[in-house]
């Protein structure tokens, strides 16, 4: 890996409070990173400290070698896009993006053939002489976008950049950040509360919690394989079953029992020993619910409940299944080719199966209830 950017070590604290805890973590050229966590985890004073707006209290961080954790802002080889835009208001699109041009006493004609460049990165073009009140949020946050890349840094910071537009704009906004990133090829680090929206545009993530970092891994490995319960549950929505290893098969799988359901089968993660007390992420899509019980298949986990809730979400039903004292989510997408049965319904009697590679084994038990778990992101204050 090409280490890039490096955070090493690096800690911040406000008086007693750890904002972020020995964070180590390298990034790419060229990567979408994101740093992803709910409000108050410390990505944005991570963030700001590769701004150099505020100083880490212990810790080093490096772009390409080179030690910046002492040098002040403008020296930085980075630029911030805040979800504020903070445009000037007196001063047109054009001049707003060439403002950090202009203060580097850079000659008017490679001023304007920049912001030419810029406005057609960002598809401004027609816009250019017009104040920051007469456009839009999405048209404003594309001009904090151009304004920030027009200084060429090496890394553009993110901040929360769209939490101000709504869902729609928001998704479109994404597709064209993606755009622009491949465009001009730098390295951007995200920071976000929202997952969908760090899954859709982020190489990779960092899931943080209380100033600590939890997981560093590709949209996918993050949610296939969540290390903890705190990101099986802020990544999307799972069912966590606890157990106790009953049986051990072979290098591979294992058996446990779990409370309500009885015994089931395990792919080992990592090596299992007799009598271990386990914790498994079962996300929602991976169980298969039927009227009648499923075809005779080796290793999979089948077991008996009856519906308890339905709720209909268009391209996909959520099922809500009681086995025992456990409630186990379930969703089935409205394919046609998966559609060729009577769909479940209500109080029924219902067989749900999976493979044991589609639980996740976790390495803490620190969710409290077995039910489906969601966090919703918090959002800001
Ligand atoms: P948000 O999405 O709400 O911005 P965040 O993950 O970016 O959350 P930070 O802004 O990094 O969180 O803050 C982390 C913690 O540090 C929070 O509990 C915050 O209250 C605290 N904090 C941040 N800046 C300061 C400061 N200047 N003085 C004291 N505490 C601070």
């Amino acid at each position: 890996m090409s280490e890039f950017l490096v955070f090493d070590g690096v800690t911040k604290r406000f008086g007693d409070f750890v904002a972020v805890r020995d964070a180590s973590f390298a990034i790419e050229k060229g990567e979408i990173f994101a740093l992803l966590g709910p409000s108050g985890c410390g990505k944005t004073t991570l963030l700001r400290m590769l701004a150099g707006f505020i100083e880490p209290d212990e810790g080093r961080i490096l772009i390409e070698g080179e030690d910046i954790t002492r040098l002040p802002p403008e020296r930085r080889p980075v630029n911030t896009v805040f979800q504020s835009y903070a445009l000037f208001p007196h001063l047109t699109i054009r001049d707003n993006i060439g403002f950090g041009l202009k203060m580097a006493k850079r000659p008017k004609a490679e001023i304007d053939a920049e912001v030419d460049r810029m406005l057609d990165l960002v598809d401004l073009a027609e816009h250019g002489d017009k104040k920051p009140d007469r456009i839009s949020g999405g048209q404003k946050q594309r001009v904090a976008i151009a304004r920030a890349l027009v200084n060429k840094p090496r890394v553009l910071l993110l901040d929360e950049p769209l939490a101000a537009l709504d869902l729609k704009l928001r998704q479109r906004l994404l597709v064209e950040l993606d755009g622009i990133h491949d465009e001009v090829g730098i390295t951007f680090l995200y920071v976000t509360h929202d997952q969908t929206e760090a899954m859709a545009i982020s190489d990779r993530i960092a899931v943080m919690q209380r100033g600590g970092l939890e997981q560093i891994g590709t949209p996918a490995e993050i949610y296939e394989a969540p290390v903890n319960s705190f990101v099986a549950a802020f990544i999307g929505d799972t069912n966590f079953l606890r157990g106790k290893v009953s049986e051990i098969l072979d290098a591979e799988y294992s058996r446990a029992t779990v409370e309500s359901i009885g015994e089931i089968r395990l792919y080992n993660d990592r090596p299992l020993e007799m009598g271990e007390d386990i914790a498994l992420s079962l996300r929602p899509e991976k169980i298969r619910i039927e009227t009648h019980p499923p075809a005779e298949e080796a290793g999979l986990n089948a077991i008996e409940g009856t519906v308890d809730d339905v709720i209909y979400l268009g391209s996909l039903t959520r099922y809500w299944v009681r086995v025992g004292d456990q409630r186990i989510a379930i969703e089935k997408q409205h394919a046609r080719y998966q559609l060729d049965e009577r769909l479940p319904a209500w109080k029924d009697r219902v067989w749900l199966s999976w493979r044991a590679d589609d639980g996740c084994l976790l390495t803490d038990f620190a969710v409290e209830d077995t039910e489906l778990l969601s966090l919703p992101p918090e959002g800001d204050e």
